[in-house]
C-alpha cells in the first residue's frame, strides 16, 4: 500500500525522461517507472494533414495505408524531417502522462532524450513542443549519455565507459568520463538498415517481395551476428515478383546472418574505429568494465560474442536496453544538480536557470 502523502507529493513533482527514438518514443515517470513505449509513427490524411494515430495504431498502418495516409517516422535519420509532426507527436504523449494526474498537479519538468545529430534549430523545436505541451521546464541531453544513465554507468567517475546504442535510424557509439563525451561516432545504420536488407535479401535470392513489418519480424526472430547454437528457420511471406502470387520461403539464420552482415560490419566498425580514438587509460578502463550495449539493436543475437570477438574487450547488455534512455533521462532530474553539465540544453536560452 502506498503512503497516501507520499503518493500526493509524487504527484506534485511530476518528472518526466522522455526518449523521442527514431523508432520508438518511450516516457518514464518518477515512482512509476515506464509509462509510455509507443512507435515514433504519426498517421496523416494527406490533403488535409489531419492526423489520424499516432504511436503503435499509426505503425500498424506502415505499408497497408490506403493513398490518402501517410504514416510517417519524424525522426527516421536520426534528424527531425518535420517539426510539426514531431510536435505534434510529443504533445500527445506529454499529455496522455499528464492527463492521468488532477489539474491541480504543478507542470512537469521533462528530460528529452534526443540523436546526437540534431541541430541548435530542431533542439529549440523539441524544448518548444515540450513548453506548449504542459511542461515548466526542459532540459535535452544526447540519447547516448541518457542510455549510460539509464544502464546504471557511473557518467561522473574520471573512469571511462562505452555505451553502444543501436536504435532504428541510428547507431550511437560514445566513450564518457567525468560527465563528458570524450570520443563519439553516429552512424546511420542500425536497426531500419537491417530491415532493409533482409527485404533487399529475399527479394535477390528468392524473387520475394516482403514487407518492413515481415523483415523486422524475421530479424528479431532468427538475426544474428554471430553463428548460433542452433540455426533457425522462419518462414517469410511476401509476394513473389515474377509470378506476382503469394508466397511463403523459409530462410535460414544462416542467410538472415549473411544478408545483416554489411550493416553489422558497419557497427563494428564504428565501435573499433572509437576505441581507436580514445585515450589508452579510458581503454584500459574499458577493458576492466566492458562495452555496454543499450537500444533495440543490443538484442540482435550473438552481437556481444561478434564484438568481443573483433575488440577483444567484454561486452555487456544494459538491463532493459531499450529504455535505458527514457529511464537515464528521468533520472536525471533527480540529481540535477550534480549532473547539469550531461545536459544538451539548447544555447538560445542562456545558461539553465
Ligand atoms: P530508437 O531508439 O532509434 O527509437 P530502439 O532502441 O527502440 O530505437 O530500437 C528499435 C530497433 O531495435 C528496431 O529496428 C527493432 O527492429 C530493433 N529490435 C528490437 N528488438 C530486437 C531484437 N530482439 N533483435 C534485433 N533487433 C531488435
Ligand atoms: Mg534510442
Amino acid at each position: 500500500m502506498i503512503n497516501p502523502l507520499d503518493w500526493l507529493l509524487g504527484l506534485f513533482s511530476l518528472d518526466i525522461g522522455i526518449d523521442l527514438g527514431t523508432a520508438n518514443t518511450l516516457v518514464a515517470v518518477r515512482g512509476k517507472g515506464l509509462v509510455i513505449n509507443e512507435p515514433s509513427v504519426v498517421a496523416i490524411e494527406k490533403d488535409t494533414k489531419r492526423v489520424l494515430a499516432i504511436g503503435q495504431d499509426a505503425k500498424e498502418m506502415v505499408g497497408r495505408t490506403p493513398a490518402n495516409i501517410v504514416a510517417i517516422r519524424p525522426l527516421r535519420d536520426g534528424v527531425i524531417s518535420d517539426f510539426d509532426v514531431t510536435e505534434t507527436m510529443i504533445a500527445h504523449f506529454i499529455k496522455q502522462v499528464h492527463d492521468k494526474a488532477f489539474w491541480f498537479v504543478p507542470r512537469p519538468r521533462i528530460v528529452v532524450g534526443l540523436p546526437s545529430g540534431v541541430t541548435e534549430v530542431e533542439k529549440r523545436a523539441v524544448h518548444d513542443a515540450a513548453i506548449n505541451a504542459g511542461a515548466r521546464e526542459v532540459h535535452l541531453i544526447e540519447e547516448p549519455m541518457a542510455a549510460a544513465i539509464g544502464a546504471g554507468l557511473d557518467v561522473s567517475s574520471s573512469r571511462g565507459s562505452m555505451v553502444v546504442d543501436i536504435g532504428g535510424g541510428t547507431t550511437e557509439v560514445i566513450v564518457v568520463s567525468l560527465q563528458g563525451i570524450v570520443v563519439s561516432r553516429s552512424v546511420r545504420v542500425a536497426g531500419d538498415e537491417m530491415d532493409e536488407d533482409i527485404m533487399n535479401y529475399a527479394r535477390q535470392k528468392y524473387n520475394l517481395v516482403i514487407g518492413e513489418r515481415m523483415a523486422e519480424r524475421a530479424k528479431i526472430a532468427i538475426g544474428s551476428a554471430y553463428p548460433l547454437e542452433e540455426e533457425e528457420l522462419f518462414p517469410l511471406r511476401g509476394r513473389n515478383l515474377i509470378t506476382g502470387l503469394p508466397e511463403e520461403v523459409l530462410i535460414s539464420s544462416v542467410e538472415i546472418r549473411e544478408a545483416l552482415s554489411n550493416s553489422v560490419n558497419i557497427i563494428v566498425d564504428s565501435v573499433r574505429s572509437a576505441l581507436d580514438e580514445t585515450p589508452p587509460e579510458l581503454v584500459a578502463d574499458l577493458m576492466e568494465q566492458g562495452i555496454v550495449l543499450a537500444g533495440g539493436g543490443a538484442l540482435l543475437k550473438g552481437l556481444p560474442e561478434r564484438l568481443t570477438d573483433e575488440t577483444k574487450i567484454k561486452v555487456i547488455i544494459a538491463d532493459e536496453p531499450m529504455s535505458c534512455v527514457a529511464r537515464g533521462a528521468q533520472a536525471v532530474l533527480e540529481n540535477i544538480e550534480v549532473l547539469r553539465s550531461v545536459l544538451t540544453d539548447t544555447q538560445w536560452h542562456g545558461p539553465i536557470a
